[in-house]
């Protein structure tokens, strides 16, 4: 569809065709004439599919340049992901004239900011934490805020931003219209849709994501051989993260153990696990600091993980309703998802009553063997011994990784803040600078302990 289908300014229209933007994205389609209509909006579209000016254009329109005051506020999780929305707000404000985007991030100085605010402004885009700063010192108002977004909310929520938000919004007018922008669509997303949001739009552009599509492989065993198997299985596939599934505590120590051995990043988790070790665990893998996860049936409940690229049930499972939960947990989100079941001959009664036209069964000797074979996690996790407790916050962690020509938005993970512990997900390659950054800075004017899982 094109954009002249929307009762746009010609000055827009015009300058929408300068910059090349021909015709609407899928996203930009459906959400476009609600935003224009004043409606809040909760709309899910992948990564690049057009999202920022979807509600970007949606702004602008409504604003009224003439009253020189904060119309918007643009929350987004990180400084780089800001600073790309202020510059593509601006190309969009060309048609427009004296249109004045500020953006407030933390990482970077506090006093400059005072100056830029002093100057006033329209639009204000910036991170969550830094935003609620300057609304406690009040050296920044929201009195006639009238429109919020929220860009990839998603992943805000992945860093431990939803208490800033909410707080954010105690200083914001209960008249409003909120945007809220995401990549996935999460139980999440739904609640902070519930309590920030009125009579919200909703629209999901990857409709024939919804479903899972999941490949379903049985390799027959000899005896003995399925560790080894295991291995061939990860090595021939390549999955980014993995959990295994056993029947014994004992069994999933010694897999986890010997994976280890082999140079497969892998962390065991069952039932004689410390509350504490657990957690370790789970944030590990949920944050990609750890590859592969073996895990029995009851540990694995209540593991929250998005994407997750493939399953393995070493022992057959017990019946189709353990097996059709354990498979489901790959293959989200429109990601291509692959299960294994392992069994051995002597298995074969039990393996029957899951043939089906759709399952796919080989014999283990059909994979290859792959020389030199490791696998490694993306990221490194840094423990920080202060949480909730202590009013930490995933902006002040950030701030302290970040600011002074620190480290980028980028190279940060996933932030899980708990009552007395912080866990931040570092790129591998950056993990001796933050963990520096963090040993030698000040967290909240207060020096904590930090090491590396
Ligand atoms: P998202 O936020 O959904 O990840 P972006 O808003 O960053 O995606 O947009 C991705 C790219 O698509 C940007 O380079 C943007 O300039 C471009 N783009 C957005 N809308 C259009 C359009 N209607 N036609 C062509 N390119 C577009
Ligand atoms: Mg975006």
């Amino acid at each position: 569809m094109k954009f002249s289908n929307l009762p746009l300014s010609k000055e827009m229209l015009h300058n929408l065709n300068e910059i090349g933007y021909k015709e609407m994205t899928p996203i930009q389609a459906q959400s476009l004439p609600h935003i224009l209509e004043g409606r809040d909006v909760i709309a899910q579209a992948k990564t690049g599919s057009g999202k920022t000016a979807a509600f970007g254009i949606g702004i602008l329109s409504k604003l009224q340049v003439k009253k020189f005051r904060i119309q918007t506020l643009i929350l987004c999780p990180t400084r780089e992901l800001a600073d790309q929305v202020a510059k593509e707000l601006r190309m969009l404000a060309r048609a427009t004239h004296n249109v004045k985007i500020l953006t407030l991030c933390g990482g970077t100085a506090f006093g400059p900011q005072l100056g830029s605010l002093r100057h006033g402004a329209h639009i204000i885009v910036g991170t969550p934490g830094r935003v609620l700063k300057h609304l406690k010192k009040e050296t920044l108002s929201l009195e006639h805020m009238d429109t919020l977004v929220l860009d990839e909310a998603d992943r805000m929520l992945d860093m431990g931003f939803s208490e800033e938000i909410n707080e954010v919004l105690e200083f914001a007018p209960k008249e409003r219209q909120t945007l809220l922008f995401s990549a996935t669509y999460t139980d999440e997303i739904l609640d902070i849709s519930a309590t920030l949001q009125k009579d919200a739009v909703n629209i999901k552009t990857t409709s024939t994501e919804t479903t899972n599509k999941i490949t379903e492989y049985f390799y027959e065993v000899e005896y003995g051989q399925k560790l080894n198997t295991l291995v061939n299985i990860f090595s021939n596939f390549k999955p980014e993260n993995v959990i295994v599934f056993c029947n014994t505590k004992i069994e999933a120590d010694e897999i986890a153990n010997t994976l280890q051995k082999k140079n497969i990043d892998a962390l065991a988790i069952h039932g004689d696990l410390e509350q504490y070790e657990r957690n370790d665990v789970l944030v590990q893998f949920a944050n990609k600091s750890a590859t592969v996860l073996v895990a029995t049936d009851v540990a694995a409940r209540g593991l929250d993980i998005k994407e997750l690229s493939m399953v393995v049930n070493y022992d057959i499972p017990h019946g189709e309703e353990t097996y059709t939960h354990r498979i489901g947990r790959t293959g989200r989100a429109g990601a291509e998802g692959l299960a294994f079941t392992l069994y051995e001959a002597s298995e074969i009664q039990n393996v029957n009553e899951y043939k089906n036209d759709t399952r796919i069964f080989e014999d283990a000797t059909s994979l290859k063997v792959v020389n030199g074979f490791d696998m490694k996690p993306a990221n490194v996790t840094l423990v920080i011994e202060g949480g909730k407790k202590d009013k930490v916050r995933a902006g002040d962690l950030l701030g302290a990784l970040t600011g002074d020509a620190g480290l980028q938005g980028s190279s940060i993970g996933k932030i899980d803040i708990y009552e007395r512990q912080s866990y931040v997900a570092i790129e591998n390659s950056r993990i001796d600078e933050a963990y520096e950054k963090l040993k030698n800075g000040k967290i909240k004017g207060k020096k904590f302990s930090v090491w590396i899982l």
